[in-house]
């Protein structure tokens, strides 16, 4: 039983240990547990923030998709216009293209024309030629006829006056005959009464023979003489019939020549229009470029210009927008950009220069005015831009070069019946006050007034835009080397050299006129002219 009681004791508190680990653990998962909701509260807590955050979250995420639809549309706003100016754009192109094209095909058109017009004035040459000898031919055969005519006369006088006498001879033989007959009678009388005149009677009969023959004779002359008259007016006729013939052959001849006279007036009508189309789209296409066109000109640095420490200050951007356009330049570490028409670098010769101008002197000559400005300080190369070096060819300037173009262009178009004189002249505006740089007896630099005596320069325009200065010495010019002989005086007459003060030297200005007048027959005349001022 103390075993068994000592065994139940054990089991006791084995199981008492039991119990106090249960209650231990049991104290453990209560703290556990209330950890357990602790965290749940704080999860809770952090769920709900989380389920703001989301809120805010998706309002933003809202807003955003409404700013993205609005971007989208002026994205897709931009991209229509965009395509409208590229629409915009290919039809500016082909409006160009148009342009072009047509003006090709009105330079074919005026080619085609003058070729024509070459043509039927050759033609026209060897018909006046023909015709000239076709007249010839009917004045000989007038002349002949004339003959004929004359001598129809003088035979027809021939045949009266030897009516007449034929009729007088027949009057003759008839009164011979009579007295033949009235002698005979008396013969026989005499016979009768006295059988003794035989002698007599033979005198008489011999008389009456010859008489007889006489009377034939002038019979047969009469023959021969209708036999002439007969020739002579067969021929008048033929005469008559060959002038009749060059007369319609003239006549035919004569209406071909008006034909061919009309054609050309026609062919004529049409280069003038022609050179009018062209001379149009030259001027367009100049309108189109710019009426008013700046460039800038860059001159090399010279051995006398005071260069310094600088760095570079001039650079020519070469991005595609400013390439050959655009001049940057840098001040106090400050870069200031600036865009021309046309931008020449220094090492841009003459030729280049003379090259975007060039297409002026056309227009000039087709009756526009031209004006050409040299603008900037002492010394940056206007001179030298307009006039050049004299002497060395490559290095002419604006002026001269215009003038070649002038005077070769004006070589062409007299085919075209243009016929054109040229004027020109030269003054200096110095200190306010203009001089005339070809006025004889100069007296130099110091002598302005002297030399102005009495002679009002005073600056006029006139009713078709020109601008005159009176009193001015104007020359005609033929030729450009005449003009180069001019500009050579100009230059020597000019009041200040490259050694004098900037502030003298920047007075003066120079202003060189060339004054075209050209008269076309079909046109009327008028007046060009071009000026170009340094
Ligand atoms: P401006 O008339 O503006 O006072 P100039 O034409 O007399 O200036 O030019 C001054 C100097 O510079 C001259 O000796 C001229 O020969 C020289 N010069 C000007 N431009 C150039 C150029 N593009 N190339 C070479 N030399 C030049
Ligand atoms: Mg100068």
């Amino acid at each position: 039983m103390k075993e068994k009681e000592e065994e139940l004791n054990s089991i006791i508190m084995e199981l008492r240990k039991k119990l106090e680990a249960l209650q231990e653990k049991f104290t453990k998962e209560g703290l556990d547990k209330l950890e357990a909701l602790d965290s749940l509260a704080r999860e809770k807590d952090s769920k709900v923030a989380a389920e703001r955050l989301q809120a805010s979250l998706s309002e933003e995420l809202k807003r955003t998709q409404q700013d993205s639809a609005s971007a989208n549309q002026k994205i897709q706003s931009l991209n229509d216009m965009y395509k409208r100016l590229q629409e915009y754009n290919t039809s500016l192109q082909q409006y160009n293209t148009r342009l072009q094209s047509e003006f090709a095909a009105t330079n074919e058109m005026l080619k085609r024309v003058e070729k024509e017009k070459a043509a039927v004035v050759e033609n026209l040459s060897t018909l006046s030629g023909h015709y000239t000898s076709l007249q010839e031919q009917l004045t000989s055969s007038r002349v002949l006829q004339d003959e004929a005519i004359k001598q129809k006369e003088a035979l027809g006088n021939e045949v009266v006056c030897l009516r007449g006498d034929l009729q007088q001879a027949r009057d003759d033989r008839d009164c011979w005959l009579l007295r033949v007959q009235t002698l005979s009678a008396e013969v026989e009388r005499y016979k009768e009464c006295t059988g003794k005149s035989f002698a007599e009677l033979d005198n008489l009969t011999v008389k009456s023979k010859e008489l007889e023959s006489t009377c034939l004779s002038q019979s047969e002359q009469i023959r021969r003489l209708l036999e002439q008259l007969a020739f002579a007016e067969k021929k008048l006729q033929l005469s008559d019939v060959s002038a009749m013939e060059t007369k319609i052959q003239f006549e035919e001849q004569k209406a071909l020549l008006l034909d061919l006279k009309s054609r050309l007036a026609d062919a004529e009508l049409k280069i003038v229009e022609g050179e009018k189309v062209r001379k149009k789209l030259h001027n367009t296409i100049l309108e189109l470029k710019g009426n008013i066109r700046v460039f800038c000109r860059v001159r090399p640095l010279l051995s006398d210009d005071d260069v310094g420490t600088d760095a570079k200050v001039i650079s020519f951007p070469t991005a595609m927008d400013a390439l050959n356009r655009g001049i940057d330049l840098i001040q106090n570490g400050q870069k200031h950009s600036f865009t021309f028409d046309k931008v020449l670098t220094p090492e841009a010769s003459q030729e280049d220069v003379f090259v975007e101008i060039s297409q002026l002197v056309q227009s000039a000559l087709d009756g526009y005015q031209v004006c050409i400005f040299a603008y900037g300080q002492t010394g940056s190369g206007k001179t030298f831009t307009m006039m050049g070096k004299p002497g060395i060819p490559d290095q002419k300037g604006l002026i001269p070069r215009s003038l070649e173009q002038v005077f070769e262009t004006r070589q062409t178009l007299q085919s075209q019946g243009w016929k054109y004189e040229m004027q020109v002249s030269m003054l200096e505006i110095y200190n306010e006050t203009i001089r005339d740089l070809l006025a004889t007896n100069r007296l130099g630099f110091d002598a302005p007034r002297a030399e102005n005596m009495g002679k009002q320069y005073a600056i006029k325009h006139d009713a078709n835009g020109n601008t005159h200065v009176s009193d001015l010495t104007v020359v005609d010019v033929h030729s450009s080397k005449e003009v180069s002989y001019l500009l050579e005086l100009a230059a020597h007459s000019r009041s200040v050299g490259k050694t004098q003060m900037n502030e003298q030297s920047s007075r003066s200005h120079f202003v060189f006129t060339l004054r075209i007048f050209g008269i076309n027959e079909v046109n009327g005349p008028f007046l060009l002219s071009v000026a170009s001022w340094s």
